[in-house]
């Protein structure tokens, strides 16, 4: 059963690079907040050469975190905006790959990112006129902010 389905048009894409050493989420968030972007669609790949990456316990309601550092290819980092106490809110998950090419992967944890290059595409979406927009609140049941 579906929770929650809202309908959104793609109006635009961005397409660019970050800057090295950037942190992924942050960066994201910034640019999303400078343009008013309130959803949209986040792929992204490149190299970083540190990054924390978190599971969540699900019975304990906590994440847990691995801190990575050496290099690391972004094989794919995907996500979405939607807004959390009314700002853009970034909700990326990564894979990457090491020098054995293992992947790991796991939920991508803000300002712990240094990117050796990435490229992103950030798919703004626009909802109908009237819409409500699409809004992270506190979800009891799971401990996280959902929509
Ligand atoms: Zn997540």
């Amino acid at each position: 059963m579906i929770k929650i389905a809202k309908e959104f048009k793609p109006e635009s894409v961005f397409m660019g690079r970050l800057e090295k050493g950037a942190d992924i989420v942050s960066s994201l968030e910034e640019f999303c907040a400078e343009r008013g972007i309130k959803a949209a669609w986040i792929n992204l790949l490149g190299a970083l050469d540190k990054a924390t990456i978190s599971y969540y316990d699900q019975e304990k309601h906590q994440y847990f975190h691995r801190e990575l550092t050496g290099d690391y290819e972004i094989i794919s980092c995907s996500g979405n905006i939607s807004l959390k106490d009314g700002k853009p809110f970034a909700h990326l998950h990564i894979v990457l790959s090491d020098t054995e090419y293992s992947a790991i992967g796991g939920h991508l944890w803000p300002n712990t990112v240094s990117v050796f290059a990435a490229e992103f595409a950030i798919f703004k979406l626009e909802g109908d006129t009237g819409a409500e927009d699409l809004v992270r609140c506190p979800d009891v049941e799971t401990g996280l902010a959902l929509w």
